[in-house]
């Protein structure tokens, strides 16, 4: 079922020049299920060269015929969502309807982008004498490096694919060396709807080696990395040395406030939905549930047997609602992130460690009463840790989720509507859901603020990142 992974470079998929590949994990069994192709220098200098002519190619076609291009790739992938997903869980773990999910979605994002590709308008402005026409064009930014992590292989890929299509660029992606399977699935669909070549690249190998010789190279004009924040902060001064536009989408800590007046079981629901899904390894996860004080031990007990409930499993297998994390240092970071909280005075309600010795299972946790000086909450715990504390008043919950310099996804529960008017424009982050969980759709902003980086990769600013503004002032003679 699973497939060798090789390279996509000029229009053909091959090995790495060296012959180098890197094992895939199925991080269910901790069997090695194939591998993927390492590229070196002189591959990823071929893959340079090809985008340079890739983006001659396309930045000429027209935004029709792009436009059409996707919505087939967009097609292509619909059709074999079944197998992609299967792929999808087998290598990065998450639950078959999950991963079936996350490839559907993936069609829609090229959808919405194919439509944006039609309707990425310039303007005329008037001018201040006759004969002279002002026009501000649209224009593609360049050849784009992407980025793009494990946790959803396919739609962090989609979303910098099909935005950088859509405007006219070419684009080499460095996807995950864990889980290369289905990104080079999503990309095989534009391939088998027509794309020419060089048009897309599809690197895996050393992520640091990669971008250091990318970032700088004068064919690439655009960066788009979805990661760590440590990483980003990086990335992003090598671009800024270069000169390079950049999108950065980082890591979280999103609060999730729920005040006295919610439904206390939607609230649970809705937010233990966002907590486990993909065993929490997403950077818009709830992370500190900051609850106000007359509702606290109902909410804890509520949250707790929603985590007590799901069947962690593997993803492949029937009825299992989590699956495990996604590589095998999640493990120890997580566990030193709990014993850590539980020495200074955090309560185990549910879960606490990892499950079994065979495959990377870890139990859907909840601590209560976790101080704010314990690390867990102020570094990214990214899996299925839930850290609960209580909160007296408005002024103190917006406090302590504004405390940390992370600022890209928040949820709160309230049936106030002065409450939900006064959150959002006190939350200091990117993204903020009150009620129901709303956040990530294509046509939407999705994107952080502070130390979660900058740009968005959704909604009508998505394609912006990767058009240049050129004006033209144009007299008669
Ligand atoms: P990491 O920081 O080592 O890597 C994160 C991603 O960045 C990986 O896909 C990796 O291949 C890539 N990367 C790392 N160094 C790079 C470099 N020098 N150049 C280019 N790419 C590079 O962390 P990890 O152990 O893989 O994941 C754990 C942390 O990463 C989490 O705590 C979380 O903060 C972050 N993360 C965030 C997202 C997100 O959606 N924002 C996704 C995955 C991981």
């Amino acid at each position: 079922m699973y497939a060798d992974v090789q390279l996509f470079i000029n229009g053909s998929w091959r090995d790495s020049l060296s012959g180098k590949t890197i094992p895939v994990i199925n991080p269910a069994t901790e069997e090695v299920i194939g591998h993927v192709a390492h590229a070196g220098i002189p591959d990823l200098d071929l893959a340079l060269a090809a985008a340079a002519e890739g983006f001659a190619t396309w930045r000429r076609t027209s935004a029709f015929a792009r436009s059409k291009l996707l919505r087939k790739a967009a097609d292509l992938l619909r059709e074999r969502a079944e197998r992609i997903a299967l792929i999808l869980t087998l290598e990065q773990g998450k639950p078959l309807a999950e991963a079936r999910s996350e490839v559907l979605a993936a069609a829609d994002t090229i959808d919405w982008f194919a439509e944006e590709a039609r309707r990425a308008y310039g303007r005329v402005v008037p001018a201040r004498a006759e004969g002279i026409h002002q026009l501000v064009i649209k224009e593609p930014v360049g050849p784009v490096a992407a980025f793009t992590p494990w946790n959803f292989p396919v739609n962090q890929v989609v979303r910098k694919l099909s935005a950088a299509l859509a405007a006219g660029c070419s684009i080499i992606v460095k996807a995950a060396e864990e889980t290369p399977g289905s990104p080079a699935e999503l990309i095989r669909a534009f391939v088998d709807a027509g794309v020419p070549d060089g048009v897309i690249g599809l690197v895996y190998g050393v992520p640091a080696e990669i971008s250091e010789h990318l970032i700088p190279h004068p064919v690439i004009r655009k960066i788009s990395f979805t990661g760590s924040t440590a990483i980003g902060k990086q990335l992003a001064a090598l671009a800024g040395l270069h000169m390079k536009r950049v999108t950065m989408e980082l890591g979280g800590h999103a609060p999730a406030i729920v005040f006295d007046d919610a439904d206390l079981d939607v609230a649970a629901k809705i937010l233990a939905t966002a907590k486990f899904r993909n065993a929490g390894q997403i950077c818009v996860a709830p992370t500190r549930f900051l609850v106000q004080e007359k509702v606290y031990e109902a909410f804890v007990d509520k949250l707790a047997a929603h985590a007590k409930d799901l069947k962690v499993g593997d993803g492949a297998a029937e009825g299992t609602t989590m699956g495990p994390l996604a590589n095998e240092r999640r493990i120890p970071a997580l566990e030193g992130l709990i014993q850590d909280a539980v020495q200074q005075g955090a309560e185990i309600v549910a879960g606490g460690g990892r499950i079994g010795n065979k495959g990377y299972f870890f139990e859907p946790t909840v601590l209560a009463n976790v101080p704010t000086t314990a690390r867990a909450m102020n570094e990214e715990p990214f899996g299925p840790l839930a850290l609960v504390l209580p909160f007296r008043d408005f002024d103190d919950a917006v406090a302590e989720a504004n405390r940390l310099p992370y600022g890209l996804a928040s949820y709160a529960v309230t049936r106030s509507a002065k409450t939900a008017t006064a959150l959002a424009q006190e939350v200091e982050s990117g993204m903020l859901t009150i009620n129901h969980l709303g956040l990530a759709l294509p046509e939407v902003p999705f994107g952080g603020i502070k130390d979660s980086g900058y740009g968005s990769e959704g909604g009508l600013e998505a394609i912006e990142a990767y058009l240049n503004t050129k004006f033209v002032s144009q007299g008669s003679l």
